[in-house]
C-alpha cells in the first residue's frame, strides 16, 4: 500500500472524529493476531452462513482492550446481518432485553458488553431467549398481571466479559462458543499500528511502531491510543512522520513506562515489594493491601504481570521475580545477599 503524506485536513478519519471505529477492523483479514481464535471462527460463520442458521451464541471473555467488540463486529459483518450492542448494566430491566431482543432480524448478531453484570432477573429472562427464541413477558402488576410469550426471531448473542469467573453456571452453558483472548505478541501490535497510521495518513517507521508496540501491555487498544499521542508530537516538535527518535521522545514526555505497564499493574508490584517483601503472598492479602477486588486482579491485571515475567504464581502465593525489582529501580535482597553469601 502507498503511504500517504502527513495532511490532518484531508484525513476522512479525522474529519470523522470517531477513531476508535474508523480504525476498528471490518473483517477476518484486517484482524491481527488470535490466529487460533480467528481461524475456528471463520470455519463457524462459513458453515453457519452455508445452512442460513444464526451462530451458535458465543462467549468473549479476557481483559479490556483486546478486541471482544471488534471481532464481534466483524462475526455480524462477515455473517452478512445486523449488528446490535448493549451492554449489561444498561439492561437494568426485563423489558429493556425484551425491547431490543424484539428488535432484531432474522440472524441478527447482538453484543453485550460486560455480560457478567447483567440482573438476576434479566439474566433468567434471557435463558429462554438464547434457547429456543422466545421470551415471556410479564405485562401489569397485582391481580391484572398476565404473562405474554414473544417470540423472537432467531439471532446469535455475543456476550463480552473481562471476568468470566462472575459468570453463572446456567448462562456459560447456554454458550455453544467459548473464547479467550490473550494479551498480544509485540510483531502483532507492531502490525497493528503500522495499519493505524496508514489509516491515520502519517508516516510511521517499522521501527516507531516497535518502539510504540514494546509500551502498550498487549493491548491494540491502548497501542492505537499511544499512537494518537506520538503523533501529535510529531506533528508539534517533529517532521510530521513517526520515527524513532519522536516515538521514544513522545513515550518519555507521555510518561508511559517502559514496558507499558500501568499504575495499578506498578501499585501491584510496589505493594509486593514494599509490604510483603516480594512475596509469596496470597491474592486477597494483596488484594485488601490495595484496596481492590480479588477477582479483577487475577482476572484484569496479574495475566500481564506473569506474561510479562514480573510476576509469578507459585503454590505458597504470588511472588515477583527479580525483573519487578529492577524494574521499579530497587535491590531484590534474595540477589543482594546471594552476592555477599
Ligand atoms: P474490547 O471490546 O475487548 O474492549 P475493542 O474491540 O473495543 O476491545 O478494541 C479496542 C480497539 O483496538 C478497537 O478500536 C480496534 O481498533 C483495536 N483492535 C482490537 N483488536 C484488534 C486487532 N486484532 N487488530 C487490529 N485492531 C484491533
Amino acid at each position: 500500500m502507498q503511504e500517504q503524506d502527513f495532511d490532518i485536513h484531508n484525513s476522512a478519519v479525522e474529519r470523522d472524529g470517531d477513531y476508535e471505529r474508523a480504525l476498528r477492523p471490518g473483517r477476518f483479514e484486517a484482524f491481527s493476531g488470535q490466529d487460533k481464535i480467528v481461524e475456528n471462527l471463520r470455519v463457524f460463520v462459513a458453515a453457519a452462513r452455508m445452512r442460513g442458521e444464526p451462530l451458535d451464541h458465543l462467549l468473549l471473555h479476557g481483559p479490556p482492550g483486546l478486541g471482544k467488540t471488534t471481532l464481534s463486529a466483524i462475526i455480524a459483518n462477515e455473517l452478512g446481518v445486523g449488528f446490535k450492542v448493549t451492554s449489561g448494566p444498561v439492561l437494568d430491566k426485563p423489558g429493556d432485553l425484551a425491547g431490543i431482543l424484539t428488535s432484531l432480524d432474522e440472524n441478527d448478531v447482538l453484543f453485550i458488553d460486560e455480560i457478567h453484570r447483567l440482573s438476576h432477573t434479566v439474566e433468567e429472562y434471557l435463558y429462554s431467549a438464547m434457547e429456543d427464541y422466545r421470551i415471556d413477558i410479564m405485562i401489569d402488576k397485582g391481580p391484572g398481571a398476565r404473562s405474554v410469550q414473544l417470540s423472537l426471531s432467531p439471532f446469535t448473542l455475543v456476550g463480552a466479559t473481562t471476568r468470566s469467573g462472575l459468570l453463572t453456571p446456567p448462562l456459560r452453558a447456554r454458550f455453544g462458543i467459548d473464547c479467550h483472548l490473550e494479551y498480544y505478541d509485540h510483531e502483532v501490535l507492531e502490525r497493528i499500528i503500522l495499519r493505524s497510521a496508514r489509516l491515520l495518513g502519517v508516516k510511521c517507521s517499522g521501527e516507531a511502531a516497535h518502539e510504540i508496540a514494546m509500551r502498550s501491555r498487549g493491548t491494540p487498544r491502548i497501542a492505537n491510543a499511544l499512537l494518537r499521542r506520538v503523533r501529535d508530537f510529531a506533528q508539534v516538535k517533529g517532521s510530521g512522520n513517526i520515527d524513532p527518535e519522536i516515538a521514544r521522545y513522545g513515550l518519555e514526555a507521555l510518561n508511559i513506562d517502559r514496558y507499558g505497564l500501568n499504575e495499578i499493574d506498578n501499585k501491584i508490584l510496589l505493594t509486593m515489594i514494599t509490604k510483603f517483601r516480594g512475596g509469596p503472598v496470597g491474592l486477597t492479602t494483596i488484594a485488601t493491601a490495595l484496596g481492590e477486588d480479588p477477582g479483577t486482579i487475577e482476572d484484569v491485571y496479574e495475566p500481564f504481570l506473569i506474561k510479562e515475567g514480573f510476576l509469578k504464581r507459585t503454590p505458597r502465593g504470588r511472588e515477583v521475580t527479580d525483573l519487578a525489582w529492577r524494574h521499579l529501580g530497587l535491590d531484590n535482597p534474595a540477589v543482594t545477599d546471594g552476592l555477599f553469601a
